[in-house]
């Protein structure tokens, strides 16, 4: 297993790491689910910053500071709603991976933390969600010698287990 990945249970407002990545939707001003969690620790400055960067599409990322957060950098990226996998759900939450640590590598992050992106209440089956953002991590692990640390926080006992099983089973 590659020891710079790291899979918890928890809270991903409480990580002290270097970048948290939130799973927002397209505005960037805030929602329900983990993103509205990151606003409220962060404190009604992440709000202010957000509103400057003018909206981020789907796939893409954002970088902010941290504020009231543990960590430096809030990560913005915008996961796609499951539209039944034809509507290249795959490929877009695969580029929210991508583009979220090629911009964790650009701004020198050693430690970050990841949320199930879209699994919630963007409804991407939650064993197919796992599987890719396992082999986009494993894919940017392979060729990156920055950073330090991935984790990869669970709020729920379900995502834990599926991430769990799905690393046993892709021999990471
Ligand atoms: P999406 O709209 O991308 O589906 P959600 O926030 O609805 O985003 O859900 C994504 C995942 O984030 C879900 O697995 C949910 O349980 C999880 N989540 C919610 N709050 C937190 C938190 N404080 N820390 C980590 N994960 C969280």
């Amino acid at each position: 297993m590659e020891d710079r990945l790291e899979i918890i249970e928890g809270d991903i407002t409480r990580q002290k790491v270097d970048a948290i990545v939130n799973a927002a939707n397209t505005s960037l001003l805030g929602g329900g689910g983990v993103d509205g969690a990151i606003h409220r620790a962060a404190g009604p400055a992440l709000l202010e910053e957000c509103r400057k960067l003018g909206g981020c599409p789907t796939g893409e990322a954002r970088i902010t500071g941290g504020y009231n957060l543990p960590a430096k950098w809030v990560i913005h990226t915008v996961g796609p709603v499951w539209r039944g996998g034809n509507r290249a759900e795959d490929e877009l939450l695969a580029k929210c991976y991508r583009n979220s640590l090629a911009l964790a590598e650009r701004h020198s992050v050693k430690t970050i933390a990841f949320p199930s992106i879209s699994t919630g209440a963007y409804r991407f089956p939650l064993e197919r969600a796992v599987r890719i953002a396992l082999r986009e991590i494993k894919n940017f692990l392979a060729h990156n010698r920055t950073l330090e640390k991935i984790v990869i926080v669970c709020f729920e006992k379900r995502v834990y287990k599926a991430y769990k099983s799905a690393l046993e089973e892709m021999g990471f």
